[in-house]
């Protein structure tokens, strides 16, 4: 079956389609309907099904591929390997759900997971899914505040961290963090369960509440603790949103809708058979970490190597290294990922053999084309551009090279995966905006297997905050697209990333994709700001890759012209400077509403998932300096 024909019936009759790809997965009771979409926005999938993420993840492979590698766990932060059959993983997790039980953590409890990219932290996952715990994963990266946000919306019973974790060779304390963010929270969990690294030797315990993992573990090594099996509706886990637009939102997924989902995405979108390996540089604290580098490659019975360290240590080719090491077949990383790659020598590239890898899947920001242009050069391989959301929990829009690869058009994730009827629309009318205009990116309900049921304990803002926006009940990505005549969705930006310039609308993405065709620059962020004669103009922030020796001004010069050439003369940038880092979120994603609060003198709103508050403290300072080009003030 080809594309079109797989995906019109995933939305044309959706209970047929889906009920079919219910066999993908293990049911303890297999669903009593496909669908309840009686409750809009809300639905319910595979309704009365009974399953369970460990038992797909985990249990369900020991007949076939005990003996094969699940987790490959590699750092080079403390220069470590391990590489875990699915028999040890079976073995692990059954010690670790022990742990919890004996801790009194239950079905429906949620659980904290505060831990760096290691095995353990798949451990924790895969122990909260057997016995239907409700975990919440928070990045490592954040700080105590943000953890403390998050435990107060979360209320767990019990939070998991490590000592520390590492960070270019730096040693980064958690449990400090983890001891201030309990102080700051008013629901803090009585227990905290400490996988101690032997990192920082000046950890301190807190007699009475925190518990040893290790010793826990050697105490249930070898036990084995029954899975729970869940209605499919029932929650998994809370995800909460990155935070690049506002306060973070807590994603709920359900059960069985997400297991069929992903184990669908495994084959057709990322074109993995059992037994097959995967490098997905995610960490477990994100939306791509949950789906592909744990419950996706696991339930697909694939291999999935798990990273934690930085793309460029010891060398920049150690991922490709990896590649050539393992077999990896699948490749999944981000823009900003492959741009750091960028700023290095080409040459590693192709130092490794490269044989083994046929997809290298980016996601997570606009692929803009020179970096595009530069991995698909450099490797010789198929780069596939998709676009998620937190929210979506697996690819909304993507090629699908397992069932049938369209051609690549860069810029584009292209066409709507399984489940996804997406339209593209007026953002003050709702109607439809034809081939080649821009407009909101929406879709129809009910939404496709996967995607979020609610926001937690809050249906309300579930409601408001997705469907709220336009007359006919659909969901807003709250993302600007324009859809070609073939059908390619291209993803312009943010809806609040819009320029308006003299009544003409721009996005944010065309002007910084135009300013990266300069070969000086690295990263690009473009915000708009009030001009009393043209509404707003766009303000461009640039960095420049390393070893560039020529002026600020004379390549801030160079940028608007290249934007006017390209563009025309209603793009020219306001003003452009030049700085030695952008802001960005901890998920790598820019924070261009830091800049556009910065040049207005407004409030920024929340700035806790900011990466590295120095950022913004450099670019006050230049903006006080003056622009490298264009006005002093806009
Ligand atoms: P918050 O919703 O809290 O503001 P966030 O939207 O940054 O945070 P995520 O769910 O991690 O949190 O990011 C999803 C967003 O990332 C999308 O809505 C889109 O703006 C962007 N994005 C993801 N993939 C792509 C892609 N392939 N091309 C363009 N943009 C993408
Ligand atoms: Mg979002």
């Amino acid at each position: 079956m080809g594309y079109e024909e797989a995906w019109r019936r995933s939305v044309d009759e959706p209970e047929a389609f889906w009920g079919e790809q219910a066999s993908l997965i293990d049911w303890q009771t297999p669903p009593q309907r496909i669908l309840d979409a009686s409750t809009p926005p809300f639905r319910r999938w595979f309704v009365g099904g009974m399953t369970n993420l460990c038992h797909n993840a985990v249990d369900r492979h020991l007949q076939a591929r005990a003996d094969q590698n699940a987790i490959i766990a590699v750092s080079t932060e403390t220069n470590s390997t391990r590489e875990i059959t699915y028999r040890e993983l079976h073995r692990e997790v059954n010690a670790f759900a022990a742990t919890l039980v004996e801790l009194g953590v239950g079905k429906g409890d949620r659980v904290i997971i505060y831990l760096p990219n290691i095995a353990e932290a798949v451990f924790a996952m895969l122990a909260c899914a057997r016995i239907g715990a409700i975990h919440s994963v928070v990045f490592g990266g954040f700080a105590a505040h943000n953890l403390a946000l998050r435990i107060d919306d979360a209320e767990p019973a019990l939070l998991i961290c490590a000592d520390a974790g590492m960070r270019g060779g730096k040693v980064i304390p958690y449990k400090p963090l983890v001891d201030a963010a309990l102080r700051e929270a008013t629901s803090p969990p009585p227990r905290v369960l400490v996988v101690n690294r032997g990192l920082d030797a000046a950890m301190a315990w807190v007699e009475g509440r925190d518990v040893d993992y290790a010793e826990r573990r050697a105490a249930h090594l070898g036990e084995t603790v029954p899975i729970t099996w869940l209605e499919s509706n029932e929650p998994s886990y809370l995800l909460y949103t990155s935070g690049t637009t506002g306060k973070p939102k807590g994603i709920q997924r359900d059960v069985g809708g997400y297991a069929v989902a992903l184990a669908l995405s495994m084959t057709t979108i990322f074109d993995l058979q059992p037994g097959q390996t995967i490098l997905c540089t995610s960490d477990v604290g994100w939306a791509v970490g949950h789906s592909y580098n744990v419950y996706g490659p696991l339930i697909g019975g694939c291999t999935a190597i798990l990273y934690e360290g930085m793309p460029t240590n010891p060398d920049p080719g150690i991922w490709w290294k990896l590649c050539e090491q393992y077999a990896v077949r699948t490749l999944f990383s981000s823009p900003t990922g492959i741009r750091i790659l960028k700023k290095q020598d080409e040459a590693w590239l192709r130092t490794y053999d490269l044989s083994s890898l046929q997809w290298i899947f980016l996601a997570g920001e606009p692929l803009d084309q020179p970096t595009y242009d530069w991995l698909t050069r450099g490797t010789g391989k198929t780069v596939i551009d998709n676009y998620w959301q937190t929210e979506t929990g697996w690819p909304a829009l993507s090629l699908m090279p397992g069932l049938d690869l369209k051609p690549v058009k860069p810029g584009s994730p292209g066409f709507p995966t399984f489940g996804y009827r997406m339209r593209v629309i007026d953002e003050a009318t709702g109607e439809d905006k034809a081939a080649g205009e821009k407009g909101v990116l929406v879709i129809e309900p009910p939404l496709p297997p996967g995607c979020l049921t609610t926001i937690w304990r809050d249906d309300e803002r579930y409601q408001r905050s997705y469907f709220g926006h336009f007359k006919a009940l659909l969901y807003s990505s709250l993302d600007w697209a324009v859809r070609d005549a073939e059908g390619y969705t291209f993803i312009l930006g943010r809806t609040d990333d819009v320029i308006n310039v003299a009544g003409h609308r721009l996005g944010t993405r065309e002007i910084e994709e135009s300013v990266a065709t300069l070969g000086a620059v690295a990263e690009v962020a473009v915000v708009g700001v009030a001009d009393e004669l043209k509404g707003q103009l766009p303000a461009v922030f640039a960095t420049l890759k390393q070893g560039v020796t020529d002026h600020p001004a004379d390549v801030a010069q160079a940028m608007e012209r290249r934007v006017v050439e390209l563009l025309g003369a209603l793009a020219r940038p306001g003003c452009i400077y030049v700085v030695p880092a952008l802001p960005k979120t901890r998920s790598g994603k820019l924070l261009r509403r830091a800049l556009q609060a910065l040049m207005q003198d407004t409030d920024p709103g929340d700035l806790s998932t900011l990466d590295d508050p120095n950022a913004l403290d450099e670019i006050r300072k230049a903006i006080a300096r003056g622009p490298d080009c264009g006005q002093r003030r806009v």
